[in-house]
């Protein structure tokens, strides 16, 4: 009777993760939902320093990514939208990405966007691609340009990690209300709130994401959110 119950109790977990547990899919969009990081795209074409090297700083843990964007960002000393706009307008998002949010939509799955990149070319890039930047759940920092500098303005408060947006925190207030997390990312800002709070992972392949989490059995490497919906539609729906 007792192993009889014991059996039912798991294989209730097993299936019913799934149909009975409310789900949020946490996604970052640079590299992700964009085909190339519009971030590393813009400093590029921006400045001639070497802003790469920041980012070694960030994989050695010996700076956050607040201290990083503020490093990088400053090393452009002279833009305009114009300038910024052009560069944004040559980014493409995944071609599966527009049938994976219309089915997310239908089955009425909660979905949000953490980005540490700047809403304001966030919205450009959807809007681009005929996608409603208005009807997403976006949680990104943000870019004014003074004097034709870059402000940058952070979507959440100093945080423990150094985090520009912290994304560990918007991934853990939806756990502590209960829901199930499916983690879709490529890059450095995405490992702290994969590793630590996702059920599901999926990570861009051959990334840092990927390749930081190698072995981790919540892992699943994807190319592109056409195999993201097949493997979430196998376990859970
Ligand atoms: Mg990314
Ligand atoms: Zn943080």
């Amino acid at each position: 009777m007792f192993v009889s119950k014991l059996l039912a109790a798991n294989l209730f977990f097993c299936i019913g993760f799934i149909n009975l547990m409310p789900i949020a899919i946490c996604c970052d969009f640079d590299g992700t939902i964009t085909l190339m990081d519009t971030g590393k795209a813009l400093l590029s074409n921006l400045t001639k320093e070497d802003w790469q090297a920041v980012d070694k700083f960030v994989i050695d843990g010996s700076i956050g990514t607040r201290e990083a964007l503020i490093k990088q960002w400053g090393m452009i000393e002279y833009t305009t939208w114009k300038e910024i706009f052009t560069i944004v307008d040559t980014m493409k998002i995944d071609p599966s990405f527009y049938d994976f949010y219309s089915w997310v939509l239908q089955k009425n799955i909660k979905f949000f966007i953490l980005s540490d990149g700047f809403q304001k070319y966030i919205n450009r890039i959807l809007e681009n691609h005929e996608i409603e930047a208005e009807s997403l759940d976006i949680l990104a920092n943000d870019v004014n340009l003074v004097d034709n500098r870059l402000k940058l303005s952070f979507n959440t408060s100093a945080c423990d990690h150094g985090c520009a947006n912290c994304k560990y925190s918007h991934v853990l207030k939806l756990k502590n209300e209960g829901y199930k997390i499916i983690y879709i990312g490529d890059g450095l800002s995405d490992i702290l709130p994969a590793a630590e709070l996702a059920d599901i992972i999926y990570a861009k392949n051959n990334e840092d994401l990927a390749k930081k989490l190698e072995g981790d059995n919540r892992l699943q490497v994807f190319d592109s959110f056409s195999e993201i919906k097949e493997d979430i539609v196998k376990r859970i729906l």
